[in-house]
């Protein structure tokens, strides 16, 4: 099958576009997916420059988020038939720990990441657990549905699992034109609280404003986080949606108000940080961490996704051969939503939608 793998070639790690990558063969507990649509994240781009924190064995198939036809059944599965068309719940859980055991199936003592520590969607075909399954919603494209997978429920994880979100706060939606920023944008809205949305470009701050956003910011701007607290008249935001990192935090903290809660799952710009403890303890700020989603996470942002209460943005479908230049245009953030990947377009029929 075709596949984008990333394997060592003359003692050098990189991307490859293989035609001749061996087709996976589904365990009993597994379905092999036709690949229909896969999108693009930071995740993959900390693989192929080798950073995730335990070695990824090569060669690896990278691409977490993915939405496919079923085309064949393992012996042990039940439920499924031939042809149904799935999304991939990408976090994987043994479903007997103790943290499954109480719903925490993000912190299983064995969980691993479909397409991180398994192959993803960056091929024609993929093996995928079947009890990782859902039906892909029939008002969703495969690439809506797929584009939903790692963003939504980790989104709504931080909101309102982790952070609580209460209807009229004042919440600050750092980078709102990444993926996980577009469905916090819309997941702060539908709580009934007020958007205050960060971009790096005034074409990106139409665009929030396009997906909800009460008011929007440049945090190109040095005074950014000033002009947040100016907004909510000088008392901070209730809650910050953090996931940059390094190159955000001190202001994030800084437009928090007091009693305010930071959430953060992720830190691409930088995952170190320095802190002024005595803001934390005087203002009397929480620091939420935030790990993907638990499996009900996942369900019920696919409701709120099937029922059209939140929509999924992408902004273009390549095909395998597009990845390299996708993630080139991932790394340099001059993305508003998600970009994907159809490994049945041929490179002339790409796409925009
Ligand atoms: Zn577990």
């Amino acid at each position: 099958m075709r596949a984008l793998r990333l394997r060592e070639v003359n003692g050098k790690v990189g991307l490859h576009l293989d035609s001749d990558a061996p087709l996976p063969e589904p365990r009993p507990d597994e379905v092999l997916l036709k690949v229909r649509a896969c999108g693009l994240n930071q995740v993959d781009l900390l693989t192929r420059d080798g950073q995730t924190p335990a070695a990824i064995p090569l060669p690896h198939i990278s691409g977490t988020e993915v939405a496919g036809d079923i085309v064949e059944i393992g012996s042990a599965v039940t439920g499924w038939q031939i042809g149904d068309a799935v999304v991939v719940d990408p976090i994987l859980h043994c479903g007997e720990c103790s943290f499954c055991q109480t719903g925490d199936t993000n912190m299983c003592l064995k969980g691993r990441v479909f397409g991180v520590q398994t192959d993803g969607g960056y091929a024609e075909y993929v093996a995928a657990p079947a009890k990782q399954l859902i039906p892909k919603p029939i008002n969703l494209s495969y690439a809506e549905a797929a584009s939903m997978a790692v963003t939504g429920p980790t989104a709504y994880h931080m909101l309102h699992r982790r952070a609580g979100l209460r209807e009229g706060e004042d919440v600050l939606v750092i980078a709102a034109g990444s993926g996980i920023g577009v469905i916090g944008c819309q997941l702060v809205a539908l709580a009934g609280a007020r958007v205050i949305a960060t971009a790096g470009s005034a074409a990106k701050l139409e665009q929030a404003k396009a997906l909800g956003a009460d008011f929007v910011v440049n945090h190109g701007d040095a005074d950014w986080a000033d002009q947040v607290r100016r907004i909510t008249g000088g008392r901070g935001v209730h809650l910050v949606f953090e996931h940059v990192g390094e190159a955000t935090w001190n202001g994030s903290l800084h437009a928090l108000a007091r009693k305010g809660r930071l959430v953060t799952c992720g830190g691409h710009s930088g995952f170190s940080v320095n802190m002024n403890l005595w803001h934390l303890f005087v203002k009397e700020h929480s620091i939420l961490g935030s790990f993907a989603a638990t499996r009900q996470d996942f369900l019920d942002v696919m409701k709120l996704a099937a029922d059209g209460a939140i929509k999924p943005l992408i902004q273009q479908v390549f095909p395998l051969d597009g990845i390299v230049e996708a993630q080139a245009l991932l790394e340099k953030r001059a993305v508003f939503g998600k970009l994907m990947v159809d490994p049945t377009l041929t490179p002339d029929s790409a796409d925009v939608e």
